[in-house]
């Protein structure tokens, strides 16, 4: 018989574990610079933990969870995210007692009964933090910050910051009623999902990939119109302070992510080159949970990130990265190109090109081109370095090579021109 990995999960092969650690491992410096704390919780939980938190009307909760009993009878469920976990944690053994906030972070492997495919799988690893103690909407910006610069800092530059603001318990009831208003008329031209949904947790609509032309077509109502002062007051202040940070965003009403307990800032970073799971990570903040799970009430917030979705992007920027190079490399018409500073320097590096065509392909403009054109041309065919024949370093016989890729310089004498052209490795 042959076993294979169960549907949705994969193998971290050696030869894959080398980027699986650099986005872990950067995660880790990221966060600890930033003043957040490990925390490792288990990988299951008491089930009610996630319906409580999570929501019990909500896809994770309703179609995702695995769930299961153990010899005990105890209903347990493999965790979904790591927000709920962190938090049980936080009250259990009463974390807050000690600081005014608290900045954890946990790295580790989730699982949800997700349909698989490319960047989708139901055991995947994520990352997060959370900073629970305070409203202030500095912490919201700086859980956006770390997302975004946790992209850069591994290379991923093409990424998008999305921030709406989903209200609170006073509002968002009295916005939800709007809603569902609205829907009401247009319920039969809602998909089946979003038919449940209406009955049990309508803000997802908005969210919805198939209603996307519910949404285009109408004036659907977004929760960020219907705001109270207090959260228009927090998400005003969110925007001011991203602004002043020079940390870009665009607005993106229908943001709501898959969550229950999101309250004001909700956000998420997506990449994009994906094409439909295009989020690398996304969170927000969520000031009733602790108070939800048992504890006394205190605003938190904070973000997950994929580690598989990240390194997705990493690879598709490796591949076009490596397709450019390939392409340029079959455009290369010849390896060396002589650019003359001056035309009274022609006869001498005619001269050297003729030597130096012995051992590599060279060419050289012939119709009295600048030498920022002599450039461009150099760049057109492909060419791996130019040679620069200067006067002044003419005048004390020698030339400077650049190569193309680096943009480095180096000067040569001319006697050593051949050898040193032949020394380096033109691929
Ligand atoms: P969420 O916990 O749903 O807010 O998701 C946070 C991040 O986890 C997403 O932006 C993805 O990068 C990642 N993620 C969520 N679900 C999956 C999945 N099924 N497979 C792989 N990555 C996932």
């Amino acid at each position: 018989m042959k076993f294979k990995s169960p549907r949705g999960t994969h193998d971290i092969l050696p030869q894959q574990v080398g980027i699986f650690r650099r986005v872990v491992d950067t995660s880790r410096r990221l966060f600890e610079r930033s003043g957040y704390r490990e925390v490792v919780t288990p990988m299951f939980e008491e089930n009610e933990l996630f319906a409580r938190s999570v929501g019990s009307e909500t896809d994770i909760v309703q179609k995702e969870m695995y769930v299961f009993k153990d010899r005990a009878g105890r209903e347990l469920a493999l965790r979904p995210e790591g927000t709920a976990s962190v938090i049980r944690s936080y009250l259990q053994h009463g974390l807050h007692a000690n600081m005014d906030v608290q900045k954890l972070y946990y790295v580790g492997p989730m699982f949800r009964y997700d349909r698989p495919s490319a960047g989708r799988y139901r055991q995947f690893h994520q990352v997060g933090i959370e900073a629970i103690g305070s409203l202030s909407p500095y912490l919201d910006v700086e859980c956006i910050a770390i997302l975004r610069d946790l992209a850069k800092l591994l290379g991923i530059e093409e990424v998008d910051v999305l921030i709406n603001s989903v209200g609170c318990r006073k509002c968002r009831p009295g916005y939800v009623e709007v809603l569902k208003e609205f829907l009401a008329d247009r319920y039969d031209s809602l998909c089946s999902d979003c038919k449940t949904r209406y009955r049990s947790n309508p803000l997802r609509v908005l969210d919805c990939k198939k209603d996307h032309d519910l949404r285009c077509r109408s004036t659907i109502p977004v929760p960020m119109d219907y705001l109270c002062e207090e959260c228009r007051h927090h998400f005003d202040e969110v925007r001011q302070i991203l602004d002043s940070s020079g940390i870009p965003y665009a607005l993106e009403p229908y943001l709501v992510r898959g969550l229950d307990y999101y309250t004001k800032t909700a956000f998420e970073l997506v990449f994009k080159s994906f094409g439909a799971q295009n989020s690398l990570g996304g969170g927000g903040r969520y000031d009733d949970l602790v108070e939800m799970l048992g504890g006394s009430s205190t605003p938190a917030v904070g973000f997950s990130a994929g580690v598989e979705r990240i390194i997705l992007a990493l690879e598709m920027i490796a591949d076009s990265e490596s397709k450019r190079e390939e392409d340029k490399q079959k455009g290369r018409v010849v390896d060396v190109f002589f650019v003359i500073t001056d035309e009274s320097i022609r006869i001498p590096a005619f001269r050297e090109m003729l030597k130096v065509r012995n051992i590599l392909s060279v060419d050289m403009d012939f119709t009295g081109k600048s030498v920022k054109a002599q450039f461009r041309k150099a760049d057109k065919l492909g060419v791996r370095f130019a040679v620069i024949f200067g006067t002044d370093e003419m005048n004390m016989g020698a030339v400077k090579v650049k190569d193309m890729k680096s943009g480095e310089e180096v000067d040569v004498s001319l006697e050593d021109l051949c050898d040193h052209l032949g020394e380096m490795k033109v691929e």
